[in-house]
């Protein structure tokens, strides 16, 4: 057991970076922005926020970031996507653009902006296992269409699946960091400390 609390970046090229670096000192960690490779090989953990998915995909190849993230994922970080990021995380997207990439790591199929569809943005209790109930929130949010048999479905709203989780990896199409509620990273913390007792990680630099 490290008295070192864990250090967790937020990939920050795009989207709502500053909530997750909040609700991540919040919950006790070392917080701290990622946008060059050697910024991802210090952190720990690595948060992908929500934004706009298309823009991220170019943004990561243009830093350097797409296969540095991609390896760190293969290698067992643990990784929290949210929105965007959760569309990040797939292997597989729906209704995105043909030369979109991403950095892959749970077996399922997203579509992007699936509720967005029918309507931009809205709210709704979510039954989140190993949470509890959550008001989330929901904009041009994807939905997951299929998963793999290694990956746990966490929750739903308006029957869809919006909560996995893959080994050490998790992914929600909702925005935690927008409703003040620190369950989910308080959740997302718990995942990155095990897996960091498991590995006999030590976090000094
Ligand atoms: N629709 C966005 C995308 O495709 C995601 C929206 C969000 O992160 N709030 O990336």
């Amino acid at each position: 057991m490290s008295p070192v609390p864990p250090v967790v970046g937020v990939l920050a090229i795009q989207g709502d970076v500053p909530e997750h670096l909040r609700a991540l000192t919040a919950v006790g960690v070392t917080a701290r922005p990622v946008r060059r490779p050697d910024e991802l090989a210090v952190v720990d953990a690595l948060v992908i926020p929500g934004g706009e998915s298309t823009t991220m995909s170019k943004l990561a190849v243009d830093f350097g970031l797409l296969e540095p993230v991609r390896d760190r994922i293969k290698t067992g970080m643990p990784a929290y996507g949210s929105c965007a990021g959760m569309i990040m995380l797939a292997a597989e997207v729906l209704d995105g653009r043909p030369d979109q990439q991403t950095f892959g790591g749970i077996d399922m199929t997203v579509r992007r902006n699936a509720f967005g569809r029918q309507v931009d943005s809205f709210e709704a209790v979510t039954d989140l296992e190993g949470v509890g109930e959550l008001r989330t929130v929901f904009i041009r949010a994807p939905w997951v269409e299929r998963v793999g048999p290694g990956v746990a479905v966490l929750g739903r709203a308006a029957g869809r699946i919006v909560a996995v989780r893959q080994g050490n990896l998790l992914a929600t199409a909702f925005h935690p960091e927008l409703t003040g509620d620190l369950r989910m990273h308080r959740r997302f913390v718990e995942l990155v400390r095990s897996a960091g007792a498991a590995a006999g990680m030590t976090t000094e630099e």
